[in-house]
């Protein structure tokens, strides 16, 4: 089936990539569209009213996967370029990396094709509420949980939650994760992805045998996922050269202050005018010789123009579908680059998500310790697997994360079976 509905590169690249799975797991033809195409989708209509009493229309996604193991699971997107191809294709890879790292849910993604930035904390708080009220009908902690994801945080989380709440007529902290901690929200959420990210890149340069104490690591984007995986490096020991957003980079061989960093964005939302390294635009940051390369922000920056150029023993993607199917080609000819797969590599956050979902629907929370030592043995756990199916199929690593979450989601609608 040709899907009509989520034309976009995006989507083509996330078909491609399950094609390219489902061939190597030999799948029945006969479960393969039922594994592929999402489930369904929302798209809703978000009026506000602007501060200068203009009234403005937003258009709001929702994609979710599938429903076959529980409630469908993932974040929330705020970025002029959403649509629904995007959201959809987000869908997909979250129900993969929901089944790799073992989590009952099933993969889902939303987004609203909005410029955050470009509104009051007012407005915002009325397009997240609009949003969520145009939802409430399709969600439920049972039916579908968000989180944050680009451009969204524990504040949006919060009205999020405080809409579907009151509508409900009581208080229901499992509707959304990465709440603040005042709300049901959980020990160690906002770091988690970031730290996931961390663990598995410092895990892999001891497979490499290169000192943490002498490795060197590129974040591109410098979001709460980029920060969070830098900051966590820096306490491994790795030096951080270089850095970069929506503004351009910087290169410092001598390290990079993140603290200055951090504090410069604080204060002005973006790198723009921080002096701390030498200039350097995001393509060319890319191309840094490092040991650890992090895109952390968008898709598809890694293509077929810089898979070849770029300078990294290990490639930790932070972000979701950062890496083109035709770079995936180069850089597996290459052979000197190791990619830490997106649905791997970034499980953190939604593990996290997943232990915030079941305190909060047992009401009794854990420390920060118990949730990084569990996330911790999960992605240890996770990692064993990939890299046996990595020997068993004789496959990338990319192509082994995949056919192991795509296995399992194969599995569960084969035991539940057709209906009627
Ligand atoms: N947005 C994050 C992701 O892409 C987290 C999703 C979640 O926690 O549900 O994995």
């Amino acid at each position: 089936m040709e899907s009509t509905i989520y034309q976009s590169d995006i989507f083509k690249m996330a078909c491609t990539q399950f094609d390219l799975a489902a061939n190597l797991l030999e799948m029945d033809p006969r479960l393969r569209e039922r594994v592929k195409v999402p489930k369904r989708c929302m798209t809703v209509a978000c009026p506000i009213e602007l501060d200068s009493g203009e009234v403005v229309l937003f258009e709001g996604f929702r994609v979710q996967h599938h429903l076959s193991m529980g409630p469908t699971k993932g974040g929330l997107r705020f970025h002029p370029q959403v649509n629904l191809g995007e959201v959809a294709a987000l869908a997909m890879w979250m129900s993969w990396k929901c089944a790799l790292v073992g989590l009952p849910y099933g993969g889902a993604k939303g987004g609203i094709a909005v410029d955050p930035h470009s509104l009051s904390v007012n407005e915002l708080e009325h397009l997240s509420r609009r949003y969520m009220q145009e939802m409430i009908p399709f969600v439920g902690p049972n039916t579908d949980v968000m989180a944050p994801d680009m451009g969204t945080n524990e504040q949006v989380m919060a009205w999020m939650m405080d809409t579907y709440s009151n509508h409900v007529g009581n208080t229901v902290p499992a509707i959304v994760t990465g709440k603040p901690l005042g709300l049901g929200g959980s020990e160690g959420r906002k770091e988690a992805t970031g730290n996931g990210v961390a663990y598995l890149a410092k895990s892999y340069l001891q497979d490499l045998k290169i000192p943490l104490s002498q490795a060197t690591a590129v974040i591109q984007g410098f979001g709460n996922v980029g920060a969070e995986a830098a900051l966590a490096l820096e306490q491994y020991g790795v030096e951080i050269i270089g850095i970069s957003d929506v503004s351009g980079g910087f290169f410092n061989s001598k390290g990079i202050n993140l603290k200055s960093a951090l504090t410069h964005v604080g204060k002005h939302r973006s790198l723009a005018g921080w002096r701390g390294g030498d200039r350097v635009s995001n393509e060319e940051l890319l191309l840094i010789s490092c040991d650890v390369l992090i895109p952390a922000a968008l898709e598809r920056v890694i293509d077929e123009k810089n898979a070849g150029k770029i300078q990294c023993r290990i490639l930790a993607e932070a972000a979701n579908g950062p890496t083109t199917n035709a770079a995936d080609v180069i850089l597996a000819q290459r052979d000197d680059v190791l990619i830490v797969p997106d649905i791997f590599c970034n499980s953190g956050g939604v593990i996290v998500s997943y232990f915030e979902w079941v305190q909060d629907l047992q009401s009794t929370f854990w420390t920060r310790e118990e949730v990084l030592r569990r996330l911790h043995a999960i992605l240890d756990n996770t990692k064993a697997q990939v890299e046996t199916q990595k020997s068993k199929l004789n496959c990338t690593r990319r192509e082994a994360a995949l056919s192991l979450g795509i296995h399992r989601v194969a599995e569960a609608k084969r035991l539940r079976g057709l209906f009627p």
